[in-house]
Protein backbone atom coordinates (compact mmCIF):
# COMPACT_ATOMS: atom_id res chain seq x y z
CA UNK A 1 0.00 0.00 0.00
CA UNK A 2 0.84 3.68 -0.39
CA UNK A 3 1.30 4.08 3.06
CA UNK A 4 4.84 1.67 2.74
CA UNK A 5 6.33 3.94 -0.04
CA UNK A 6 5.70 7.53 2.18
CA UNK A 7 7.35 6.11 5.60
CA UNK A 8 10.30 7.57 5.47
CA UNK A 9 14.29 5.94 7.23
CA UNK A 10 13.04 7.82 10.68
CA UNK A 11 9.61 6.09 10.92
CA UNK A 12 10.99 2.54 9.33
CA UNK A 13 13.45 2.52 12.62
CA UNK A 14 11.23 3.65 14.76
CA UNK A 15 7.64 1.87 14.46
CA UNK A 16 9.29 -1.40 14.72
CA UNK A 17 10.72 -0.12 18.25
CA UNK A 18 7.91 1.03 19.25
CA UNK A 19 5.18 -1.65 18.10
CA UNK A 20 7.03 -4.30 20.42
CA UNK A 21 7.03 -1.54 23.22
CA UNK A 22 2.99 -1.07 23.14
CA UNK A 23 2.46 -4.80 22.29
CA UNK A 24 4.50 -5.93 25.32
CA UNK A 25 3.92 -3.33 27.64
CA UNK A 26 0.57 -1.55 27.00
CA UNK A 27 -1.83 -3.31 25.17
CA UNK A 28 -2.34 -6.64 27.39
CA UNK A 29 -2.71 -4.51 30.18
CA UNK A 30 -4.60 -1.29 28.94
CA UNK A 31 -8.25 -3.01 29.61
CA UNK A 32 -7.34 -3.35 33.27
CA UNK A 33 -5.62 -0.50 33.89
CA UNK A 34 -8.74 1.49 32.31
CA UNK A 35 -10.72 0.11 35.32
CA UNK A 36 -8.49 1.41 37.65
CA UNK A 37 -9.06 5.15 39.40
CA UNK A 38 -6.58 7.45 37.79
CA UNK A 39 -4.60 8.54 40.49
CA UNK A 40 -4.12 4.97 41.74
CA UNK A 41 -2.64 4.38 37.49
CA UNK A 42 -0.51 7.42 37.98
CA UNK A 43 2.88 6.16 39.01
CA UNK A 44 2.53 2.39 36.92
CA UNK A 45 2.03 5.06 34.03
CA UNK A 46 4.84 7.62 34.84
CA UNK A 47 7.47 4.54 35.13
CA UNK A 48 6.59 3.80 31.38
CA UNK A 49 7.03 7.29 30.51
CA UNK A 50 10.26 7.18 31.54
CA UNK A 51 11.01 4.09 29.64
CA UNK A 52 9.47 5.70 26.69
CA UNK A 53 11.50 9.23 27.65
CA UNK A 54 14.82 6.61 28.14
CA UNK A 55 14.36 4.98 24.59
CA UNK A 56 14.28 8.54 22.82
CA UNK A 57 10.17 8.84 21.97
CA UNK A 58 9.28 11.01 24.32
CA UNK A 59 6.91 13.97 22.55
CA UNK A 60 7.21 12.63 18.79
CA UNK A 61 6.32 15.80 16.78
CA UNK A 62 7.76 18.56 19.60
CA UNK A 63 10.47 20.55 19.41
CA UNK A 64 13.76 19.14 20.55
CA UNK A 65 14.42 22.24 22.48
CA UNK A 66 12.05 21.06 24.87
CA UNK A 67 12.62 17.25 24.46
CA UNK A 68 10.54 16.58 21.68
CA UNK A 69 11.72 14.07 18.87
CA UNK A 70 10.96 16.93 15.80
CA UNK A 71 9.34 14.47 13.85
CA UNK A 72 7.18 15.88 11.28
CA UNK A 73 3.41 15.89 11.01
CA UNK A 74 3.35 13.21 8.69
CA UNK A 75 5.96 11.06 10.57
CA UNK A 76 4.14 11.91 13.52
CA UNK A 77 0.88 9.94 11.69
CA UNK A 78 2.79 6.53 11.49
CA UNK A 79 3.83 6.51 15.35
CA UNK A 80 0.36 8.27 16.59
CA UNK A 81 -1.39 4.94 15.01
CA UNK A 82 0.86 2.61 16.58
CA UNK A 83 0.57 4.25 20.31
CA UNK A 84 -2.70 5.54 19.35
CA UNK A 85 -5.00 1.43 19.29
CA UNK A 86 -3.89 1.87 23.52
CA UNK A 87 -6.49 4.93 25.04
CA UNK A 88 -3.31 5.63 27.32
CA UNK A 89 -0.79 5.56 24.62
CA UNK A 90 -0.52 9.09 23.82
CA UNK A 91 -0.45 9.70 27.11
CA UNK A 92 2.79 7.75 27.46
CA UNK A 93 4.29 9.68 24.76
CA UNK A 94 3.15 12.68 26.35
CA UNK A 95 1.38 14.09 23.35
CA UNK A 96 -2.04 13.56 24.57
CA UNK A 97 -4.91 16.05 24.63
CA UNK A 98 -5.81 18.86 25.97
CA UNK A 99 -1.52 18.75 27.02
CA UNK A 100 -0.74 18.83 23.11
CA UNK A 101 -2.18 21.32 22.05
CA UNK A 102 -1.35 23.89 25.02
CA UNK A 103 1.54 23.00 24.18
CA UNK A 104 1.38 23.96 20.87
CA UNK A 105 -0.52 26.53 21.58
CA UNK A 106 2.64 28.48 24.09
CA UNK A 107 5.09 27.64 21.77
CA UNK A 108 3.64 29.64 19.23
CA UNK A 109 2.39 32.66 21.48
CA UNK A 110 3.84 32.37 24.57
CA UNK A 111 6.24 34.95 26.09
CA UNK A 112 9.53 33.87 27.08
CA UNK A 113 8.09 33.54 31.02
CA UNK A 114 5.07 31.57 30.19
CA UNK A 115 7.41 29.34 28.08
CA UNK A 116 9.89 28.64 31.30
CA UNK A 117 6.75 28.50 33.47
CA UNK A 118 4.04 26.71 31.96
CA UNK A 119 5.74 25.09 28.78
CA UNK A 120 8.81 23.78 30.38
CA UNK A 121 7.13 21.71 33.21
CA UNK A 122 4.17 20.18 30.95
CA UNK A 123 6.93 19.50 28.35
CA UNK A 124 8.78 17.30 30.65
CA UNK A 125 5.17 15.49 32.09
CA UNK A 126 5.49 17.19 35.46
CA UNK A 127 2.26 18.70 35.27
CA UNK A 128 -0.87 18.65 33.31
CA UNK A 129 -3.16 21.35 31.80
CA UNK A 130 -6.79 22.16 30.18
CA UNK A 131 -8.35 24.08 28.32
CA UNK A 132 -11.81 25.53 29.32
CA UNK A 133 -13.79 27.06 26.60
CA UNK A 134 -17.13 25.42 26.31
CA UNK A 135 -20.04 26.54 28.43
CA UNK A 136 -23.12 24.73 29.70
CA UNK A 137 -25.56 27.85 28.76
CA UNK A 138 -23.79 28.68 25.17
CA UNK A 139 -23.72 26.20 22.10
CA UNK A 140 -19.85 25.66 22.01
CA UNK A 141 -20.34 25.22 18.24
CA UNK A 142 -20.66 28.84 17.74
CA UNK A 143 -18.30 30.16 20.58
CA UNK A 144 -18.06 33.92 19.55
CA UNK A 145 -21.50 33.83 22.00
CA UNK A 146 -19.66 33.07 25.52
CA UNK A 147 -20.39 34.33 28.66
CA UNK A 148 -17.10 34.24 30.60
CA UNK A 149 -15.48 37.70 31.09
CA UNK A 150 -12.09 38.72 31.97
CA UNK A 151 -11.86 42.45 33.04
CA UNK A 152 -8.82 44.23 33.33
CA UNK A 153 -8.44 46.19 36.55
CA UNK A 154 -5.11 47.84 36.89
CA UNK A 155 -2.83 45.08 36.08
CA UNK A 156 -5.41 41.77 36.58
CA UNK A 157 -7.70 40.32 34.95
CA UNK A 158 -11.14 39.51 37.28
CA UNK A 159 -12.38 36.54 35.68
CA UNK A 160 -16.28 34.94 35.95
CA UNK A 161 -17.72 32.27 34.01
CA UNK A 162 -19.43 29.34 33.62
CA UNK A 163 -17.31 26.77 31.54
CA UNK A 164 -17.94 23.15 31.61
CA UNK A 165 -16.29 19.85 29.51
CA UNK A 166 -13.14 20.90 30.64
CA UNK A 167 -11.44 17.85 30.00
CA UNK A 168 -8.63 16.83 32.61
CA UNK A 169 -9.36 19.64 34.58
CA UNK A 170 -9.06 17.67 38.05
CA UNK A 171 -5.26 17.57 39.30
CA UNK A 172 -4.02 19.98 36.39
CA UNK A 173 -1.85 22.81 37.02
CA UNK A 174 -3.55 25.29 34.94
CA UNK A 175 -6.06 25.90 32.10
CA UNK A 176 -6.00 28.13 29.43
CA UNK A 177 -9.28 29.66 29.56
CA UNK A 178 -10.92 31.82 26.45
CA UNK A 179 -13.04 34.96 27.65
CA UNK A 180 -14.60 37.91 26.45
CA UNK A 181 -12.28 40.88 27.01
CA UNK A 182 -14.08 43.03 24.83
CA UNK A 183 -17.44 42.86 24.69
CA UNK A 184 -18.13 45.60 22.42
CA UNK A 185 -15.43 44.56 19.40
CA UNK A 186 -16.03 42.58 16.39
CA UNK A 187 -17.48 39.11 17.43
CA UNK A 188 -14.32 37.76 16.46
CA UNK A 189 -12.26 39.73 18.49
CA UNK A 190 -14.39 39.84 21.60
CA UNK A 191 -12.08 37.09 23.61
CA UNK A 192 -8.82 36.60 25.06
CA UNK A 193 -6.96 33.57 25.85
CA UNK A 194 -5.74 33.99 29.57
CA UNK A 195 -3.58 31.46 31.59
CA UNK A 196 -5.17 30.43 35.04
CA UNK A 197 -3.52 28.30 37.72
CA UNK A 198 -5.97 26.03 39.03
CA UNK A 199 -5.13 26.91 42.31
CA UNK A 200 -6.10 30.16 41.81
CA UNK A 201 -8.39 31.15 44.52
CA UNK A 202 -11.93 31.31 43.16
CA UNK A 203 -11.70 28.81 40.73
CA UNK A 204 -13.78 25.57 41.34
CA UNK A 205 -14.52 22.30 40.18
CA UNK A 206 -18.28 21.63 40.47
CA UNK A 207 -18.00 18.17 39.29
CA UNK A 208 -16.51 15.60 36.75
CA UNK A 209 -19.13 14.77 34.36
CA UNK A 210 -20.48 11.30 34.23
CA UNK A 211 -20.26 9.95 30.70
CA UNK A 212 -22.44 7.27 29.34
CA UNK A 213 -22.07 5.84 33.21
CA UNK A 214 -19.02 6.52 34.09
CA UNK A 215 -17.42 9.36 36.22
CA UNK A 216 -13.80 9.40 35.81
CA UNK A 217 -10.78 11.34 37.36
CA UNK A 218 -7.52 13.13 36.39
CA UNK A 219 -6.53 12.89 33.05
CA UNK A 220 -9.57 10.70 32.30
CA UNK A 221 -12.51 12.97 33.39
CA UNK A 222 -14.46 16.46 32.02
CA UNK A 223 -15.23 18.78 34.43
CA UNK A 224 -17.57 21.64 35.23
CA UNK A 225 -15.83 23.90 36.81
CA UNK A 226 -16.32 27.74 38.14
CA UNK A 227 -14.65 31.36 37.67
CA UNK A 228 -15.61 33.82 40.57
CA UNK A 229 -13.83 36.24 40.70
CA UNK A 230 -10.82 34.94 39.83
CA UNK A 231 -7.86 37.12 39.71
CA UNK A 232 -4.49 36.72 37.78
CA UNK A 233 -2.33 38.84 36.41
CA UNK A 234 -2.10 40.77 33.06
CA UNK A 235 1.36 39.13 32.12
CA UNK A 236 -0.87 36.20 31.85
CA UNK A 237 -2.55 37.03 28.72
CA UNK A 238 -1.75 34.77 26.16
CA UNK A 239 -0.64 36.29 22.72
CA UNK A 240 -2.65 39.49 22.01
CA UNK A 241 -6.32 40.98 23.71
CA UNK A 242 -8.97 39.94 20.96
CA UNK A 243 -6.60 37.14 19.98
CA UNK A 244 -8.57 34.27 21.13
CA UNK A 245 -10.43 32.61 18.16
CA UNK A 246 -7.23 33.28 16.19
CA UNK A 247 -5.20 31.25 18.74
CA UNK A 248 -8.12 28.82 19.08
CA UNK A 249 -7.56 27.46 15.48
CA UNK A 250 -3.91 27.48 16.02
CA UNK A 251 -4.64 25.05 18.64
CA UNK A 252 -7.53 23.20 17.18
CA UNK A 253 -5.93 22.49 13.56
CA UNK A 254 -3.50 20.33 14.77
CA UNK A 255 -5.44 19.06 17.32
CA UNK A 256 -8.28 17.65 14.91
CA UNK A 257 -5.27 15.62 12.85
CA UNK A 258 -3.67 14.07 15.98
CA UNK A 259 -7.62 12.61 16.85
CA UNK A 260 -7.69 11.40 13.51
CA UNK A 261 -4.50 9.72 13.30
CA UNK A 262 -4.93 8.26 17.23
CA UNK A 263 -8.92 6.82 15.96
CA UNK A 264 -6.69 5.05 13.16
CA UNK A 265 -4.38 2.68 16.07
CA UNK A 266 -8.04 2.60 17.48
CA UNK A 267 -9.84 1.57 14.42
CA UNK A 268 -7.11 -0.91 13.57
CA UNK A 269 -7.10 -2.32 17.31
CA UNK A 270 -10.58 -3.17 17.00
CA UNK A 271 -9.80 -4.41 13.27
CA UNK A 272 -7.77 -6.75 15.14
CA UNK A 273 -9.85 -7.93 17.44
CA UNK A 274 -12.99 -8.31 15.22
CA UNK A 275 -10.90 -10.48 12.94
CA UNK A 276 -9.15 -12.74 16.03
CA UNK A 277 -12.61 -13.41 17.40
CA UNK A 278 -14.13 -14.15 13.89
CA UNK A 279 -11.57 -16.98 13.19
CA UNK A 280 -11.74 -18.83 16.52
CA UNK A 281 -15.57 -18.42 17.82
CA UNK A 282 -17.66 -21.45 16.20
CA UNK A 283 -21.06 -20.95 15.41
CA UNK A 284 -20.70 -24.82 13.88
CA UNK A 285 -18.98 -28.11 13.70
CA UNK A 286 -15.65 -27.12 11.54
CA UNK A 287 -17.32 -23.45 10.76
CA UNK A 288 -16.64 -20.11 12.49
CA UNK A 289 -17.99 -16.63 12.12
CA UNK A 290 -15.46 -15.98 9.70
CA UNK A 291 -17.21 -18.46 7.21
CA UNK A 292 -20.41 -16.42 7.33
CA UNK A 293 -20.12 -14.08 4.40
CA UNK A 294 -22.21 -11.30 6.84
CA UNK A 295 -19.17 -11.36 8.82
CA UNK A 296 -16.91 -11.17 6.06
CA UNK A 297 -18.79 -8.36 4.48
CA UNK A 298 -18.35 -6.31 8.12
CA UNK A 299 -14.46 -7.09 7.80
CA UNK A 300 -14.42 -6.60 4.28
CA UNK A 301 -16.14 -2.98 4.46
CA UNK A 302 -14.10 -2.21 8.18
CA UNK A 303 -10.85 -2.97 5.70
CA UNK A 304 -11.72 -0.66 2.86
CA UNK A 305 -13.20 2.21 5.46
CA UNK A 306 -10.11 2.17 7.56
CA UNK A 307 -7.43 1.90 4.73
CA UNK A 308 -9.98 5.30 2.96
CA UNK A 309 -9.65 7.07 6.47
CA UNK A 310 -5.46 6.73 6.77
CA UNK A 311 -4.96 7.50 3.32
CA UNK A 312 -6.96 11.20 3.70
CA UNK A 313 -5.40 11.10 7.38
CA UNK A 314 -2.04 10.95 5.90
CA UNK A 315 -2.63 13.02 2.96
CA UNK A 316 -3.68 15.79 4.96
CA UNK A 317 -0.70 15.11 7.38
CA UNK A 318 1.74 15.47 4.10
CA UNK A 319 -0.26 18.88 2.55
CA UNK A 320 -0.38 20.47 6.19
CA UNK A 321 3.66 19.87 6.58
CA UNK A 322 4.09 21.26 3.10
CA UNK A 323 1.70 23.91 2.47
CA UNK A 324 0.41 24.56 6.10
CA UNK A 325 -2.63 24.87 8.05
CA UNK A 326 -4.30 27.18 5.91
CA UNK A 327 -4.09 25.21 3.04
CA UNK A 328 -5.06 22.11 4.57
CA UNK A 329 -8.72 23.62 5.56
CA UNK A 330 -10.89 21.66 3.82
CA UNK A 331 -8.95 18.47 3.77
CA UNK A 332 -9.08 19.01 8.02
CA UNK A 333 -12.72 19.27 8.11
CA UNK A 334 -13.32 16.29 5.62
CA UNK A 335 -11.00 13.94 7.76
CA UNK A 336 -12.66 15.26 11.32
CA UNK A 337 -16.15 13.95 10.46
CA UNK A 338 -14.89 11.28 7.99
CA UNK A 339 -12.31 9.87 10.10
CA UNK A 340 -14.96 9.79 13.16
CA UNK A 341 -17.61 8.12 11.39
CA UNK A 342 -15.14 5.70 10.01
CA UNK A 343 -14.12 4.98 13.44
CA UNK A 344 -17.62 4.88 15.19
CA UNK A 345 -18.76 2.30 12.30
CA UNK A 346 -15.81 -0.23 12.86
CA UNK A 347 -16.30 -0.32 16.85
CA UNK A 348 -19.94 -0.87 16.46
CA UNK A 349 -19.27 -3.84 14.01
CA UNK A 350 -16.17 -5.28 16.06
CA UNK A 351 -18.58 -5.17 19.35
CA UNK A 352 -21.53 -6.85 16.84
CA UNK A 353 -18.94 -9.69 15.90
CA UNK A 354 -18.13 -10.68 19.27
CA UNK A 355 -22.31 -10.71 20.02
CA UNK A 356 -23.19 -10.25 24.00
CA UNK A 357 -19.42 -10.49 24.69
CA UNK A 358 -18.50 -6.88 22.34
CA UNK A 359 -20.92 -4.89 24.79
CA UNK A 360 -18.98 -6.56 28.43
CA UNK A 361 -16.35 -4.83 29.93
CA UNK A 362 -14.42 -7.89 29.21
CA UNK A 363 -13.02 -6.67 26.12
CA UNK A 364 -11.33 -2.87 25.00
CA UNK A 365 -14.19 -2.66 22.82
CA UNK A 366 -17.13 -1.11 25.00
CA UNK A 367 -14.70 1.61 26.21
CA UNK A 368 -13.70 2.47 22.94
CA UNK A 369 -17.10 3.11 22.02
CA UNK A 370 -18.08 4.79 24.93
CA UNK A 371 -14.94 6.92 25.07
CA UNK A 372 -15.15 7.67 21.40
CA UNK A 373 -19.38 8.25 20.27
CA UNK A 374 -17.70 11.82 21.23
CA UNK A 375 -15.42 11.73 18.54
CA UNK A 376 -18.56 13.31 16.13
CA UNK A 377 -18.77 16.11 18.61
CA UNK A 378 -15.32 17.34 20.10
CA UNK A 379 -13.33 19.52 17.79
CA UNK A 380 -16.28 20.49 16.02
CA UNK A 381 -19.18 18.22 15.48
CA UNK A 382 -19.97 16.96 12.72
CA UNK A 383 -22.32 18.97 11.31
CA UNK A 384 -20.14 22.37 11.57
CA UNK A 385 -16.86 20.75 10.11
CA UNK A 386 -19.23 19.87 6.99
CA UNK A 387 -21.25 22.64 6.67
CA UNK A 388 -18.10 24.81 6.70
CA UNK A 389 -16.59 22.35 4.06
CA UNK A 390 -19.62 22.35 1.73
CA UNK A 391 -19.63 26.21 2.54
CA UNK A 392 -16.02 26.23 1.02
CA UNK A 393 -17.05 24.17 -1.63
CA UNK A 394 -19.99 26.37 -2.64
CA UNK A 395 -17.65 29.58 -2.93
CA UNK A 396 -15.94 28.31 -6.06
CA UNK A 397 -19.38 27.44 -7.81
CA UNK A 398 -20.16 31.42 -6.18
CA UNK A 399 -23.16 30.59 -3.92
CA UNK A 400 -22.17 33.10 -1.18
CA UNK A 401 -24.75 32.52 1.58
CA UNK A 402 -25.76 29.42 4.10
C1 LIG B 1 -15.43 14.25 25.26
C2 LIG B 1 -15.45 15.73 25.07
C3 LIG B 1 -14.35 16.48 25.43
C4 LIG B 1 -14.36 17.87 25.32
N1 LIG B 1 -13.28 18.59 25.75
C5 LIG B 1 -13.34 19.94 25.76
C6 LIG B 1 -12.29 20.72 26.33
O1 LIG B 1 -11.28 20.18 26.82
N2 LIG B 1 -12.43 22.07 26.38
C7 LIG B 1 -13.54 22.70 25.86
O2 LIG B 1 -13.59 23.91 25.91
N3 LIG B 1 -14.54 21.99 25.28
C8 LIG B 1 -14.47 20.63 25.23
N4 LIG B 1 -15.51 19.90 24.71
C9 LIG B 1 -16.70 20.58 24.23
C10 LIG B 1 -16.88 20.53 22.73
O3 LIG B 1 -15.96 21.36 22.11
C11 LIG B 1 -18.34 20.90 22.44
O4 LIG B 1 -19.16 19.87 22.97
C12 LIG B 1 -18.60 21.09 20.95
O5 LIG B 1 -17.97 22.25 20.49
C13 LIG B 1 -20.11 21.21 20.65
O6 LIG B 1 -20.67 22.21 21.44
P1 LIG B 1 -21.99 21.90 22.30
O7 LIG B 1 -21.76 20.66 23.07
O8 LIG B 1 -22.33 23.11 23.05
O9 LIG B 1 -23.10 21.56 21.23
P2 LIG B 1 -24.01 22.64 20.42
O10 LIG B 1 -23.15 23.69 19.85
O11 LIG B 1 -25.11 23.06 21.32
O12 LIG B 1 -24.54 21.77 19.25
C14 LIG B 1 -25.50 20.71 19.45
C15 LIG B 1 -25.72 19.98 18.16
O13 LIG B 1 -26.28 20.88 17.21
C16 LIG B 1 -25.89 20.53 15.91
N5 LIG B 1 -25.25 21.67 15.24
C17 LIG B 1 -24.42 22.59 15.77
N6 LIG B 1 -23.99 23.45 14.83
C18 LIG B 1 -24.56 23.08 13.66
C19 LIG B 1 -24.50 23.57 12.32
N7 LIG B 1 -23.75 24.62 11.98
N8 LIG B 1 -25.25 22.92 11.40
C20 LIG B 1 -26.03 21.86 11.74
N9 LIG B 1 -26.10 21.35 12.97
C21 LIG B 1 -25.38 21.94 13.93
C22 LIG B 1 -24.90 19.40 16.03
O14 LIG B 1 -25.53 18.16 15.79
C23 LIG B 1 -24.45 19.48 17.48
O15 LIG B 1 -24.01 18.24 17.98
C24 LIG B 1 -15.50 18.51 24.78
C25 LIG B 1 -16.60 17.76 24.38
C26 LIG B 1 -16.60 16.39 24.53
C27 LIG B 1 -17.81 15.61 24.13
Amino acid sequence: MLTELIKTERVKQLLPEIKAFMAEEVFPYDLAWSKMPFFQLESTLNALREKVRAKGWWLPNFDPHYGGQGLNLLEHAFIAEAIGGSPFGYYLFNCQAPDIGNMELLHIAGTPAQCEIYLKPLSEGKIRSCFAMTEPEFAGSNPVRMGTLAVKEGDEYIINGHKWFTTAFDGSAFTIVMAVTDPTAAPHQRASMVIVPTDTPGLKMVRNLPIMGHTGEGWVSHSEIRFENVRVPASNLLGREGQGFALAQVRLGPGRIHHCMRWMGICERAFDLMCRYAAQREIEDGRTLGDLQMVQQMIAESRAEIDAAKLMTLSTALLIEKAGQKAAAEDVSSIKFFTAKILNQVLDRAIQVHGGLGITDDTILALFYREERAARIYDGTDETHKASLARKILKRYAVSKG
